[in-house]
């Protein structure tokens, strides 16, 4: 992929939004990388970081409570100006552009150029698990759907890292990334496979280097 051994020694700081949902999961599993990371809960810890998880939990509250923190502009802020971010089930809901089956208010922050349908497996299979295949890895992810949207439409430079292999929902999209923006419909973060975070830390390190040697 063209990285030098210089780039693998790029140093980042990767921050957790930590307004609900499953933060320490995504910090254990970035802190079993190698990579710091730490909670962001205030502008001033948001500004300090390289790179953001959006985790898993309710997308609607998230979004609430990023207004109540006063973080939802500074976030919008920062992901048009080309934060690296990975946003995992409701935070992939957060990082859509639109959102189907939402609630009247819902917001999100934008940035990816996607629809997501929200809640889109529907009641029966409220909760899933099973093998996935994602561009960039060798052997299948576990991956763990909870009450877990997918991308219902792509823009055109939006890259499709991840379908559904099988079942009723066969060929459904459920990871993506466009530039530095990452998003699963699966939770990464449980079960202990640090792999999909592994490929947002290359987009990260890969990012990083660009902006230092002002590419
Ligand atoms: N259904 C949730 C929402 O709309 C997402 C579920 C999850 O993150 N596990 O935000």
């Amino acid at each position: 992929m063209g990285r030098s051994h210089y780039d693998l020694r790029v140093g980042m700081t990767i921050g957790v939004l930590a307004l609900q949902g499953d933060v320490r999961e995504h910090l254990r599993t970035l802190a079993a990388l190698g990579v710091e990371a730490v909670a962001v809960r205030r502008p001033s810890e948001l500004a300090a970081v390289d790179a953001l998880v959006l985790p898993g939990g309710e997308s609607t509250t998230m979004a609430k409570l990023a207004r109540t923190f006063a973080l939802f502009e500074p976030l919008q802020q920062r992901i048009a100006a080309g934060l690296p971010v990975l946003g995992t089930c409701a935070g992939m809901i957060l990082l859509a552009d639109r959102v189907q089956d939402g609630t009247a208010d819902q917001e999100t922050l934008g940035g990816l150029d996607i629809t997501v349908r929200r809640n889109a497996f529907g009641r029966q299979v409220d909760s899933f698990e099973g093998a996935i295949e994602v561009v960039g890895l060798v052997q299948p992810v576990h991956a763990v759907f909870i009450r877990a949207p997918w991308v219902e439409q792509v823009g055109a430079g939006v890259e499709v890292l991840a379908r559904v292999p099988q079942g009723p929902a066969v060929g459904r999209v459920v990871a993506v990334r466009q530039g530095p923006l990452m998003a699963t419909s699966f939770h990464p973060e449980v079960g202990g496979d640090a792999r999909v975070h592994a490929l947002f830390v290359d987009l990260v390190r890969e990012h990083l280097s660009e902006r230092r040697q002002g590419g």
